[in-house]
C-alpha cells in the first residue's frame, strides 16, 4: 500500500514491546492466511495460517478492541478448532490466564514456520447467499507488536460462483471479482491493520457497479442479496450512490485509500443491521428491500453517506487516544462527538446534496432528530460528553427507560452542534465560509494520502475552526458537551432559517416510513405508534410498550416499559385505537383508560393527557435568510453508473 508519510507520533512507542524470541518478522516472509468461506452457508468459516517463527516462547493473539466498534468484542469466543503444527507435528498451547485472547505455544528448535488452523462459528453475518468475513474471526498473529508492523498476505476462497467485493488488492491473473470455482483469490501484502480493516464481501448474487468513473482514485460498490434482484440496483438509486462520490469530492477535496469500495448486503436474514467505516471500504448491512424504493430507502439514506466519510473522519483523522497501535488497548471515546457526530451531519448533508434525501426530508429528518434529543429527560443528569467517554458500555443499548440512561448521544447531538458551528460560520461571514472549509483543513491535511491514520486532539480541532473563522470555538464546544444542558441545541436549526414545531400529524418523512427501518428515527417501526411527544410513550404493532418518558404522562401514570396493552377505553387494542384515543382527550377532563399486563399481572391505569398527538418538524421562518438550504444544496453535478457481476459471467 502507498505511504508517503509516516504520522502515528507518540502512540507507536507505547506498544513498540515485541513478543518475544520467536518471532522476528523484520528478517523473515509475511504471515500468510487463507480464509476458506467454503462452508459459510453453514455458519463456519476456516482458515491456515503460516507465520515465520524461530524457537522459543511465542505468544500469539486475536484482536481485542475493534477500530470503528467502540467497546472490546473481537469474536474470540466463536474461534474454535484451534490446532498447531509445526514440521506437520501437532504442537500443544496454553491460553493466557488474565487475556483470554492470547495463546502460548513454545516453538521447538529447527521450526522456521508455524501452522495454525482456525475455524468460526459466524453468527450474524452470513446466510444461505451471503457472507460478510470480518478478518478478525479468523487471524493469529505475534501479541505485544503494533499491528501496523506485522506484514501478513492474506487469500481467501469463496463458495463456487460467488462475486468478491473488497478492497484488498487482488494478485495473479485469475478470474475476478467472480473467481473460477474452487481457486483461491491470493491479494497483496498489506499489514495486520490494513487487513483486519479490509472485509471482505461475498454472495452468490453479486454486482459490482463502478459508481463517478471521472472521479479518481476509483469508488466501488459491490452489491450481495439473498435473491437476484436486489442486488441490480435501481438505477436512480446508482446515479445518487454515484452523485455521493462526487458531493464527498466536492466537500472533502482529498483522498485518503488508494480506490474504495462500498459493500452493501442486502438481507433480512441477518440478526443485526451493520454500518461499520474502513479507510477504503465500508460495510453495510441493511433490510432486504432497504434500497427498493421512497419509503424503505428514506431511513438507509444517509448509511452509505455515513460510512464513507468515515474514509476521511474516523479513519484518517482520528482522536490521539481513540487510536492504539494494537488491537488490545482500551480506545477512548472523549472525541466520539467529532468521530461520530460530525460524521453524522456530513453524512446527512451528503445524503442531501447526492439526492438520497430531499431538502424536505433533510429537514423531517433533523425535526425528528432534534425533538428526540430535546425530549430526552436524561440530559439534566448527564453531559454529551460523557455519552462519549462511556460509549463502550451504551452500545447495547435497549430501550427501556433509555431515555433517562441517554444511549450514544453523541452522534446526534454532535449531528445538531456541527450544524450549530455551521449556521454560525456562514452568519457570520455572510456565507463566505462554512464548515466544509473546516472539513477540507481538518479532514484533507497533507492533501491525499494513501490509507493512513493520522491522530488529532481537541486543540487541533479548536486551532483548525479558528483557521476558517475566529471565535471562542473552546468555550462552544465545551459549553454544549462538557455542560449539562436541559434542552437540546437548537441554534443551528433557528440561524438555518427554521424552528423546531410541532404538529398533530406526523410530518410527510415520518408518515412515509416503511418496514422495521421506520424505528431508526421513531423508536417503533411502521405498525407501531409513536406517542413519545404526547402521552410519552412508544408502543409496538403487537401492543408492547418498548419505553416511557421519563416525567412524561405515562409515567406519571406508572405505567412501565415491557408492558402489553390490552385494552384502549374499554376496546381491545390496536395502534389506531390508541392514536384515536390520544386526540380524542384532547381539551377533555376524561382521561385515556388503559388495561395492562406486565408479567402475569393485570391491571388498570388512567393517562391524564389532553394536548392531543404531537409529531415534530421543521417550520420555515418567514423573513430570515435559511442558511440551512443553502448547506444542502449539491456542490458537483451529476451522471450515469456502470456494472459488471455475478449475472454477466453466465
Ligand atoms: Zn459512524
Amino acid at each position: 500500500m502507498r505511504s508517503n508519510r509516516r504520522t502515528f507520533c507518540a502512540v507507536t512507542i507505547l506498544s513498540a514491546v515485541l513478543s518475544g524470541p520467536a518471532w522476528a518478522q523484520s528478517v523473515k516472509a509475511p504471515i500468510q492466511i487463507t480464509a476458506d468461506l467454503s462452508d459459510a452457508p453453514r455458519m463456519l468459516f476456516h482458515s491456515e495460517v503460516d507465520l515465520p517463527v524461530s524457537a522459543g516462547p511465542l505468544t500469539l493473539t486475536t484482536p481485542k478492541w475493534l477500530p470503528g466498534h467502540h467497546r472490546a468484542n473481537g469474536p474470540v469466543d466463536n474461534i474454535t478448532g484451534v490446532v498447531f503444527t509445526a514440521n506437520g507435528q501437532p504442537l500443544a498451547w496454553r491460553r493466557d490466564d488474565v487475556d483470554l485472547y492470547q495463546f502460548h505455544v513454545t516453538i521447538p528448535s529447527g521450526v522456521s514456520t508455524l501452522h495454525a488452523h482456525l475455524d468460526c462459528i459466524v453468527l450474524g453475518t452470513v446466510t444461505q447467499k451471503t457472507a460478510v468475513l470480518d478478518w478478525e474471526t479468523l487471524m493469529l498473529y505475534p501479541a505485544n507488536t503494533p499491528v501496523r508492523d506485522i506484514s501478513i498476505q492474506p487469500s481467501v476462497i469463496v463458495p463456487a460462483g460467488w462475486g468478491v467485493g473488497t478492497a484488498l488488492t487482488p494478485t495473479g491473473d485469475g478470474a475476478y471479482p467472480v473467481p473460477a470455482a474452487g481457486s483461491t483469490v491470493h491479494f497483496a501484502v498489506t499489514n495486520v491493520e490494513q487487513l483486519q480493516d479490509s472485509p471482505i464481501l461475498t454472495g452468490q448474487y453479486f454486482h459490482e457497479f463502478v459508481l463517478a468513473p471521472e472521479i479518481s482514485p476509483k469508488h466501488f460498490i459491490d452489491v450481495v442479496a439473498d435473491v437476484p434482484e436486489d442486488s441490480n440496483l435501481r438505477p436512480q438509486v446508482l446515479a445518487e450512490f454515484a452523485n455521493l462520490v462526487r458531493e464527498a469530492d466536492a466537500l472533502y477535496r482529498s483522498h485518503h485509500y488508494n480506490h474504495y469500495h462500498f459493500l452493501l448486503d442486502l438481507t433480512d436474514f441477518t440478526t443485526a443491521e451493520i454500518g461499520l467505516e474502513h479507510g477504503q471500504s465500508s460495510e453495510e448491512g441493511v433490510s432486504e428491500k432497504a434500497f427498493s424504493d421512497e419509503g424503505h430507502q428514506l431511513p438507509n439514506a444517509d448509511f452509505l453517506p455515513h460510512e464513507f466519510t468515515h474514509s476521511w473522519n474516523g479513519k484518517y483523522r482520528r482522536p490521539l487516544y481513540l487510536y492504539q497501535a494494537d488491537f488490545v488497548t482500551p480506545q477512548q471515546g472523549a472525541l466520539l462527538w467529532v468521530y461520530e457526530g460530525m460524521t453524522q451531519y456530513f453524512g446527512t448533508i451528503l445524503a442531501a446534496r447526492s439526492g438520497l434525501l430531499s431538502p424536505a426530508q433533510c429537514r423531517d429528518i433533523l425535526a425528528m432528530v432534534a425533538a428526540n434529543l430535546d425530549y430526552t429527560p436524561g440530559r439534566a443528569w448527564r453531559t454529551t460528553g460523557d455519552t462519549a467517554v462511556a460509549s463502550s458500555i451504551l452500545r447495547d443499548g435497549k430501550p427501556a427507560w433509555s431515555n433517562w440512561k441517554r444511549g450514544q448521544d453523541y452522534y446526534t447531538e454532535g449531528e445538531i452542534l456541527w450544524l450549530d458551528a455551521d449556521t454560525l460560520i456562514r452568519k457570520t461571514t455572510n456565507n463566505q465560509k462554512s464548515l466544509d472549509d473546516f472539513a477540507r483543513i481538518f479532514l484533507g491535511k497533507g492533501g491525499n494520502t494513501g490509507p493512513l491514520i493520522d491522530t488529532y486532539n481537541f486543540d487541533e480541532v479548536v486551532r483548525d475552526l479558528n483557521e476558517v473563522m475566529p471565535y471562542d470555538w473552546a468555550t462552544f464546544l465545551h459549553d454544549r458537551i462538557d455542560k449539562i444542558n436541559l434542552h437540546a441545541d437548537l441554534a443551528g436549526i433557528e440561524r438555518g432559517g427554521y424552528k423546531l414545531a410541532y404538529a398533530d400529524k406526523p410530518n410527510p418523512s415520518e408518515a412515509s416510513l416503511s418496514g422495521k427501518d421506520a424505528a431508526y428515527y421513531t423508536g417503533v417501526d411502521e405498525h407501531g405508534v409513536n406517542a413519545w411527544y404526547s402521552v410519552g410513550l412508544l408502543a409496538s404493532g403487537d401492543a408492547n410498550i418498548l419505553d416511557v418518558r421519563w416525567n412524561g404522562p405515562a409515567d406519571e401514570a406508572k405505567i412501565v416499559p415491557g408492558s402489553k396493552i390490552i385494552a384502549v377505553n374499554g376496546q381491545a387494542y390496536s395502534s389506531d385505537l390508541l392514536r384515536a384515543a390520544i386526540r380524542d382527550a384532547k381539551g377533555k377532563s376524561e382521561p385515556i383508560h388503559l388495561i395492562v399486563q406486565l408479567d402475569n399481572s393485570v391491571s388498570t391505569t388512567d393517562i391524564d393527557y389532553h394536548g392531543g398527538e404531537r409529531y415534530p418538524l421543521l417550520e420555515r421562518v418567514e423573513g430570515t435568510l435559511a442558511y440551512l438550504d443553502d448547506i444542502t444544496k449539491p456542490l458537483a453535478s451529476s451522471q450515469p453508473a456502470q456494472s459488471k457481476s455475478t449475472a454477466d459471467k453466465k
